[in-house]
């Protein structure tokens, strides 16, 4: 008996120990992340001010320096800014405002910040869309989020002459369904049960699928989209394609239409 008990105390300790240390592990990141940005942001604008070229013309050399110099800042700020919604989410800190979200005039306000990039990577996204008449109940801000995301990841993971796409749809339990798909690399069974992880990427093929980002988008995307009362989840095939689904509440009137797109993969368990 007082074996277990002692056995209890040490457990206990443990526990709170290894809470402090990611506390500490929570606060470091916060901190750090805050500190980086107001830096950052002093690169981003005087590189801006720069590439206006107030002050006089720049030699064509410095311009593409400047270029440079704000590309590499924004990635920098994308990798911040998610290392802070990541700790956020964890802390329990991230802010929801639910409100009747309409999914087409969300998908044509994404549309216009993905078209350059599928257009530089020959990837057909035209089936980019949703039918007029479906909505969900979601904060606008995090949803558009997780859409950019997944948009993103799309395109990125799919080879020139690859298609990306958006399909709607009603879960069994009323809920709705938005699924963005592409035909590109796919991912294996193995993996799927790790990319919602933090900071997991997938080594896949380093000229096709260069793992640039950060590994937390998904991990922040199904966070968002459970703190809204849904989820995020996975569905692919290696070599075949991806579909990621966004589950949420619908609002209070009944969805009227559904479209079912091109299905790119079998769906694998
Ligand atoms: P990031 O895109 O910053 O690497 P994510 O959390 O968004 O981080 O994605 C984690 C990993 O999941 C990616 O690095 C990639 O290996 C894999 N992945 C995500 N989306 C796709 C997709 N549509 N097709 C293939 N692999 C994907």
């Amino acid at each position: 008996m007082k074996e277990l008990q002692e056995r209890n105390i040490q457990l206990a300790q443990a526990l709170e120990k290894s809470n402090a240390a990611s506390q500490a592990k929570t606060d470091f990141l916060g901190k750090m992340s805050h500190e980086l940005r107001t830096p950052l942001n002093a690169i981003i604008g005087f590189s801006d001010l720069s590439l206006l070229e107030s002050f006089g013309k720049l030699p064509d050399r410095y311009k593409e320096y400047f270029g440079d110099i704000r590309k590499a800042a924004d990635h920098l700020l994308t990798i911040i800014n998610d290392i802070l919604d990541a700790v956020n989410l964890d802390a329990g800190k991230a802010k929801i405002q639910l409100e009747k979200i309409k999914l087409k005039p969300l998908v044509e306000e994404v549309l216009p910040l993905v078209e350059a990039e599928a257009r530089s990577r020959g990837v057909d996204i035209a089936a980019v869309t949703v039918d007029d008449g479906w909505a969900v109940k979601a904060d606008r801000g995090r949803l558009r989020q997780i859409l950019i995301n997944l948009v993103v990841n799309a395109l990125k993971f799919t080879e020139q002459g690859g298609s990306v796409g958006i399909e709607t749809g009603t879960g069994d339990d009323g809920t709705v369904l938005l699924t963005v798909w592409d035909t590109g690399i796919g991912i294996s069974h193995e993996q799927q049960g790790l990319i919602f992880d933090g900071f997991h990427q997938v080594q896949a093929d380093p000229v096709i699928a260069p793992t640039e980002g950060t590994g937390l988008g998904l991990t922040i995307s199904q966070q968002l989209a459970r703190l809204m009362g849904g989820d995020l989840r996975v569905e692919s095939e290696l070599e075949k394609g991806s579909r990621f689904t966004i589950i949420l509440p619908a609002t209070a009137k009944k969805q009227k239409k559904k479209r079912r797109a091109r299905k790119p993969v079998r769906k694998s368990a």
